[in-house]
């Protein structure tokens, strides 16, 4: 009798996947670098994304232990995104995603290390530290869309690597008087952070819906809703910086359209809605983190009562009591260290926030955030809007 016996095989062919050098340190046991990316001047190391498929071990217990994690955040070394509370996801099919039990990961203090343990079940198992948002997915989106007629989608530029970047505008005519003020919203500056995407489709899912509020909303606002501000990022499996080595929400007080002409085509376009005579009634930006959870943004008068409907009528779970009122930069006096809502704010006056929601456990959900949690926030941030402004009049 002939036995072949596949090997088993790691794979982060394709979109969004990414996976380091792959060392087997044992039967069953392999080492997987988390292989990060580091800036233009090659500081701020984040080993925050991992994406990679399992092949040929059906029916074997295999430990994997993610290695080299170690990183810089704002040139201060040491530290890690990956920690003892991470919960990577686990697939089947690469379609439908659940975390790992508690009783499968284990941190390795020496390393450090994230430890697997799996009993593989299936041919094919994906691993990965959110669940996967990619562009083929955004495409689907806008298809399922595409004969919406209060959804209008442009091409304001093109990323490093030539992929279109989409602004998408949701609005419906209303009864006419002064042409309704903007609500901004950008998704996705740092790749790896797939729940900014969900968050996203949460909200075109509920501004799309048939419900009176959501037309109500269409009616007073018009919504701008820039998807995926690195689509070069997604394709790739990047973690925060595009193809030249730049941070898209830093740089945005510097305009270099060879370097970043990511924040160029967006700036861009806000800028002209303004300078065609149009309002911006907030700007929000959204993001994901491993432990926090908050919203910072400029000190306006309506951002404490924002953030009271956000925390008291959606998932929102800030780890902090209130707002917080941004500083200038993240780096003083060093040029190319503001964010995009310091930018707009120092630049224009435009009331633009930052929020970042966390990965690891959320103890209002009572569990790690999945692909609903994430789809819920944004039709709450919709909400929040309409209600926000609804108090103002
Ligand atoms: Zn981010």
């Amino acid at each position: 009798m002939l036995l072949l016996l596949a090997a088993i095989t790691f794979t982060s062919s394709f979109e969004g996947g990414a996976l380091g050098r792959v060392e087997r340190a044992g039967p069953g046991h392999y080492r997987c670098a988390v292989p990060g990316q580091s800036d233009q001047d090659n500081r701020n190391r984040q080993a925050s994304w991992y994406a990679f498929r399992v092949d040929d071990a059906a029916g074997k217990r295999l430990t994997i232990d993610l290695v080299q994690l170690l990183g810089e955040y704002n040139y201060r070394a040491g530290t890690h995104a990956v920690t003892a509370r991470t919960r990577p996801l686990v697939s089947t099919d690469g379609t439908r995603w659940t975390h790992l039990p508690e009783s499968a990961v284990e941190w390795v203090e020496a390393g450090p290390a994230l430890r697997l343990k799996l009993d593989v079940k299936t041919p094919r198992l994906w691993i990965a530290h959110q669940e996967p948002y990619t562009n083929a997915r955004l495409a689907a989106l806008a298809r399922e869309f595409a004969a919406n007629k209060s959804l209008k989608a442009e091409t304001i530029g093109k990323s490093v690597e030539g992929r279109p970047l989409f602004l998408w505008t949701i609005h419906d005519t209303g009864a006419g008087g002064e042409p309704p003020p903007a609500v901004w919203l950008m998704f996705r500056q740092h790749s790896w952070e797939s729940g900014s995407s969900l968050a996203g489709e949460g909200v075109v899912r509920w501004l799309l819906g048939a419900t009176a509020e959501a037309r109500l909303a269409r009616q007073r606002f018009v919504w701008k809703i820039l998807p995926a501000a690195d689509p070069d990022g997604l394709a790739h499996g990047g973690v925060r910086f595009n193809r030249n080595g730049y941070d898209l929400n830093r740089n945005w007080d510097l305009v270099l359209p060879d370097k970043t002409p990511e924040i160029a085509a967006q700036k861009q376009a806000i800028f002209h809605w303004l300078d065609e005579g149009r309002t911006i009634a907030l700007f929000l930006s959204i993001h994901n983190t491993e432990t926090s959870e908050y919203l910072e943004g400029p000190p306006v008068e309506f951002a404490p009562r924002w953030f009271a409907l956000l925390r008291d009528g959606t998932t929102f779970h800030p780890s902090r009591p209130d707002y917080t009122v941004m500083t200038a930069t993240t780096t003083e006096g060093k040029p190319g260290r503001m964010n995009v809502a310091q930018a707009l704010w120092r630049e224009r006056r435009i009331p633009a926030f930052l929020m970042e929601q966390r990965v690891e456990f959320n103890e209002k959900l009572g569990r790690y955030p999945v692909a609903e949690d994430r789809l819920s926030f944004g039709a709450g941030l919709a909400q929040s809007i309409v209600k926000l402004f609804a108090q103002e009049r």
